[in-house]
């Protein structure tokens, strides 16, 4: 079988692909290794949605869109240390929804999409790709082959990483991460089965229903539990999130420790739990004949391990840039993608990338006084959760310069990152246009001192 562009993962970033190469007019196949209907994520994200708007994929609305703009707490645990955001500038929404809505409209565009079905093995002719070679399980359990060629492969398998890891040019320029570059996350809606205990829960933090209420460092450097219990006192919703670098627990041992000591917590209704990469997106993620887009790519914001806008974000980039050309696995075409997105959305994850190796560094109690000494401002906190750089306002300087005062060692390690944050954006942006660029390695070499 033949198509122009072949998807390999029907998640946020290959469904949101799928659609807008669709609307190009290419004919494009989408392979996924679930159900169709177990495809990506499968519980609730939060997206900023000007995200949703620069990726040219249509505003989710209710029921897709579980929560508005909201109040946003970050405090330490006994209180001492916290900065309110009256709105936080992201909305929550459920991801089997959006996935669905993805599904359903790149099948009306024509999409063909095959879901159950594995790699076995891809072809390469002149160091690019050409046909991949697939087997699927039928309901029942019978097994096919099949075989596709395309012009372009792309992969959005997430971290499986399934067709760059068969490619050697891309594997060659796309090294394998250290597990401690992963955060293992978790997230979970619970049903509140003692609505007296969730409110003295709230009063004993000094909170209120309807606000995402965040502890970061709960067992030091990158280890964040958030919480939001709903104004009914219907449900509460637990995110957690812990660096992979075997001294802490996971996701998973974080809310267990946390529902163990809340009795009020009942039974999950909907969640999951996987790896995300914390890192900024590989220096290249395109070779002829094969790009990657989504998680595959780390095109995840460090800060927080959010990768559904930036992978729809790239999927709109990938998009615009191949349609320009007639081949769409030409080099050309696709670093014009890759040069897109690393000057514009790369300068941003560099930069934040710096701020979580910083604060992957730090213990517990070094997190506590960025946020007791005002180091952490709301300024900063709207910028991450935007994921956009921040713009320090005189308000926010005034406050970290105060901190700093009072905690001259903590204020040293972490406003020294912020040359490097000024440099990788700097850096980002004269990312080089054309594949010979970076072959005198000197764009690579610098982006190194960004690690
Ligand atoms: C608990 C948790 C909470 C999160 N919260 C947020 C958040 O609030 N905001 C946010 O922006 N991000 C969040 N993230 C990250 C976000 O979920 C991911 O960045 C996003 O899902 C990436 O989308 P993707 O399509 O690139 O990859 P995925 O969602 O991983 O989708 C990849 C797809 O490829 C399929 N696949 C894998 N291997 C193969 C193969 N060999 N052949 C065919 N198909 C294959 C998979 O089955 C899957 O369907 C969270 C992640 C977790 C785990």
């Amino acid at each position: 079988m033949k198509a122009d562009i072949a998807i390999i993962g029907a998640g946020s970033s290959g469904a949101a692909a799928a659609c807008l190469l669709a609307q190009k007019g290419y004919q494009v196949v989408l392979l996924e290794r679930r159900n169709q209907e177990n495809a990506g994520a499968r519980w609730i994200n939060d997206v900023p949605p000007w995200m949703f708007e620069y990726a040219g994929i249509e505003m989710p609305e209710p029921p897709e869109k579980v929560v508005d703009f909201a109040p946003f707490v970050l405090r330490t645990q006994n209180g001492k240390g916290r900065v309110y955001i009256d709105q936080r500038p992201m909305w929550g929404i459920d991801m089997r929804l959006l996935i669905k809505r993805l599904h359903q409209k790149a099948e009306k565009l024509g999409v063909t999409l095959i879901d159950q079905c594995q790699i076995t093995d891809v072809i390469i002719k002149n160091n690019r790709p050409i046909q991949i070679a697939l087997k699927r399980n039928d309901f029942l359990g019978k097994s096919q082959q099949m075989t596709y060629k395309a012009n372009l492969f792309v992969d959005a398998s997430g971290v499986t990483q399934a067709l760059l890891r068969k490619v050697p040019a891309l594997d060659a320029i796309c090294p394998q991460l250290p597990p401690q570059s992963y955060i293992h996350a978790s997230q979970g809606v619970f049903e509140i089965i003692d609505r007296a205990g969730a409110k003295n829960y709230l009063e004993t933090l000094g909170e209120q229903t309807g606000t995402f209420i965040c502890f970061p460092a709960i067992e030091g450097g990158y280890s964040t539990l958030m919480l939001y219990i709903n104004p009914n006192f219907d449900h509460v919703d637990i995110l957690t999130g812990v660096v992979n670098d075997g001294h802490h627990g996971t996701g998973e041992t974080l809310i267990h420790t946390f529902r163990k000591a809340q009795a009020w917590i009942g039974d999950r209704i909907l969640g999951g739990s996987a790896r995300i990469p914390l890192h900024r997106p590989y220096n290249q993620f395109v070779t002829e004949g094969a790009a990657l887009i989504g998680d595959a790519a780390c095109h995840v914001f460090p800060a927080h391990g959010s990768g559904v806008g930036s992978g729809m974000i790239a999927a709109r980039m990938l998009t615009d840039a191949i349609s320009q050309y007639d081949d769409p696995g030409r080099l050309e075409a696709l670093w014009q993608y890759q040069a897109r997105f690393q000057k514009d959305r790369g300068a941003v994850h560099a930069a934040y990338h710096v701020f979580s190796t910083m604060i992957q560094s730090m213990s517990e109690d070094d997190v506590k006084k960025l946020i007791e000494k005002g180091l952490m401002t709301k300024e900063n906190i709207i910028s991450s959760l935007n994921q956009q750089l921040p713009v320090p306002g005189i308000e926010s300087i005034l406050s970290m310069l105060v901190g700093s005062a009072s905690a001259p060692f903590i204020a040293f390690k972490f406003l020294t990152q912020f040359p490097k944050l000024a440099a990788a954006s700097v850096l980002f942006s004269y990312y080089p246009d054309k594949a010979e660029g970076l072959s005198n390695h000197s764009w690579k070499m610098i982006s190194s001192l960004m690690e």
